[in-house]
This record gives structure tokens, C-alpha cells and sequence, in this order.
């Protein structure tokens, strides 16, 4: 019995976790859903929901889609250059849905979970792009199961409304820059992560993100929370 409520965890066949809570970390129901969303107390993953605000949302947007990729290539560098401050940023994906529980979210995995924690702790005391910002740990592990394949091949018919994840790509080569970046910066400022007696979570010299390749505009978009 035990088992068989192991493997349908987090499935469509479980009657009492939540798979959309489980599999995407955010479910349209929310704190109303008759399903359980478990909130996980360590994980990889961090959800910032609400952060990207697409211009191409608003009607009377008259921005070319040459316009609108630089603009979100600058914000993604933005989070990617912050959120590797933490530590080794494997992944970073942003929603481009529109549904009120996934629009602009921003899910960020890191090697470890400690850093993942670091993370939350220090951007709830933050404003981005004046908004203050909420980060929690999320549950998704697996993004190829939290996207949509059908917007991967162009066939999604729900589109932004969709509650599978759409995300909004920045360009392959700044992708592949930043990455370049964080494995630069980290081979020079090498972590310690093994400690006699055990593992410590990783100390890492606050500057150690790549650097900026210069495209954002100087404004300073991240702002502490008054206290
Ligand atoms: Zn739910
Ligand atoms: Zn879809």
C-alpha cells in the first residue's frame, strides 16, 4: 500500500497532493485547491512568482519582436547575474503565461540545496524593478515535465492560459555567455563545499557572479525592502 502511494505521488491518480502544485510549483486553484500542496522545507528549486512583466501583454504595445527579445535578453542577464550570487545556478527559466498563478514567474535551480535557501532568504527582503519580491522554495524538480510540450511544437490551444508551463527563451548565445560567465567566475573564485567532519554549505564571495556584458541601462532594478 505504501508503495502504491509512492508511485502515483504527485500524479494525475493522486486524490490528495495536488500534481499541478507538485509538478509546475504553482496551481490555478491556489490556497483554495481541494488537492494538497506540500511545501517542500529544502529543495534545489526557487520560485519568484510575478517578476517578468511582459510588454507584449499590454494592448497598446508597439514594441518590434526584435524590441521585445533585447528587452527580456536583459532582464534574464539581470536575474541570471543576481540569482548566481547565491551559488551554481543550473537552471533558469521565466513563464511567459498569463494565467494569474504562472505569469512572469521565475524558477531558479541550484546545485545545492542551502544555496537555494540563501536565495529565498535574501530576495524576500528585495524589490526588482520596483516590485517587492516573494521567493519560496518549489517543489518542481524536472522542467521537461512542468512545461508544455504542445507549445514546444506550436500546438498549444490554450495558449498563455495554459496551466503547463510556456516559457519565454532568451537568446542562445546570451545563454551561453552567462553560463561561460558562472564557470569562469567560479573556477577564480573557487567554493570549499567539503569541510572535515562533514558538508558545509558552500561561502561564496558575494562578487562571484558573471560580470555584466554592459546591456542594461545602469538603473539599479534590485532595492531592499524598508525595515
Ligand atoms: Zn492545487
Ligand atoms: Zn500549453
Amino acid at each position: 500500500m505504501a508503495s502504491h502511494l509512492a508511485n502515483i505521488f504527485g500524479t494525475e491518480q493522486d486524490r490528495v497532493n495536488c500534481s499541478f502544485y507538485y509538478k509546475i510549483g504553482a496551481c490555478r486553484h491556489g490556497d483554495r485547491c481541494s488537492r494538497k500542496h506540500i511545501k517542500p522545507s529544502f529543495s534545489q528549486t526557487i520560485l519568484l512568482p510575478n517578476v517578468y512583466h511582459n510588454p507584449s501583454n499590454d494592448p497598446i504595445c508597439q514594441q518590434t519582436p526584435q524590441e521585445l527579445q533585447s528587452g527580456f535578453d536583459a532582464v534574464y542577464e539581470d536575474l541570471y547575474c543576481e540569482l548566481s550570487k547565491f551559488g551554481h545556478l543550473l537552471e533558469l527559466h521565466v513563464c511567459d503565461n498569463v494565467g494569474d498563478h504562472l505569469i512572469g514567474n521565475v524558477y531558479a535551480r541550484y546545485e545545492w540545496e542551502t544555496e537555494a535557501q540563501a536565495a529565498v532568504d535574501n530576495l524576500n527582503d528585495r524589490w526588482y524593478a520596483g516590485r517587492p519580491l516573494y521567493a519560496e522554495l518549489s517543489p518542481v524538480t524536472d522542467f521537461r515535465e512542468a512545461c508544455c510540450r504542445q507549445n514546444e511544437n506550436g500546438e498549444c490551444n490554450r495558449g498563455g492560459f495554459c496551466n503547463f508551463m510556456h516559457l519565454r527563451l532568451a537568446s542562445k548565445e546570451l545563454v551561453r555567455s552567462l553560463r561561460h560567465g558562472q564557470r569562469v567566475e567560479r573556477r577564480l573564485n573557487p567554493v570549499k563545499t567539503e569541510v572535515a567532519g562533514g558538508w558545509e554549505p558552500p561561502k561564496r564571495n558575494r562578487s562571484a557572479s558573471p560580470p555584466r556584458r554592459g546591456r542594461n541601462d545602469g538603473e539599479d532594478r534590485w532595492t531592499r525592502k524598508q525595515s
